[in-house]
């Protein structure tokens, strides 16, 4: 078995984030060596006209066809509103157990909410939401433990009650999961 990397592609536009800290975040909390590249991707296919947003499982699709070739997992950032046909939006998603994931940034910027931007929030919320969606193509389901990043978050709110990292239950399976 040859190395395994976390990729974390960032769509070519998002300077605003220090890639940098994000990466370094990602492989303390998931153990394996993780890159970061910029990405080009074509949205547009993915747009929906009537709800004027992006639906991530297609996106997620074709992500799969331009995941790099010694990706373990790969994790795409986007600025793009997303949705899921059953939600009115959707901050990610990811393959449970699979490959690949995706969340945006679109509603974790304060002004989203029409408030001031916050740049150090925003990047606690992007790790959160980066480190849960990553959690599921390890594996890992929705926890009950509320500082868990596992834990479900349908608003802004709630991905600020949680706390930065796996709980003790989660890491212990993402522990046996990395031994697989
Ligand atoms: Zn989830
Ligand atoms: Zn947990």
């Amino acid at each position: 078995m040859g190395e395994r990397f976390i990729y974390l592609l960032f769509r070519e536009n998002l300077d605003e984030v220090d890639t940098e800290a994000i990466r370094l975040q990602v492989e303390e909390e998931f153990l394996l060596p993780t890159r970061v590249q910029k990405i080009k991707i074509d949205l547009r296919p993915y747009f929906d006209a009537n709800r004027r947003q992006f639906h991530s499982t297609m996106i997620l699709k074709g992500l799969l066809k331009k995941v790099p070739p010694k990706a373990e997992k790969a994790l795409l950032i986007v600025d793009v509103d997303l949705f899921i046909p059953i939600l009115t939006f959707v901050f990610g998603e990811a393959q449970l157990g699979g490959k690949v994931g995706i969340v945006s940034l679109a509603r974790l910027r304060q002004e989203f909410y029409s408030l001031p931007p916050n740049l150090a929030l925003l990047h606690r919320r992007l790790i959160k939401e980066i480190k849960h969606e990553l959690g599921h193509t390890f594996g890992l389901i929705h926890c009950s433990q509320r500082e868990c990043v596992m834990s479900v978050a349908h608003n802004v709110l709630a991905v600020d009650q949680k706390g930065m990292g796996l709980c003790r239950g989660c890491k212990d399976f993402l522990l046996k999961a990395l031994k697989r």
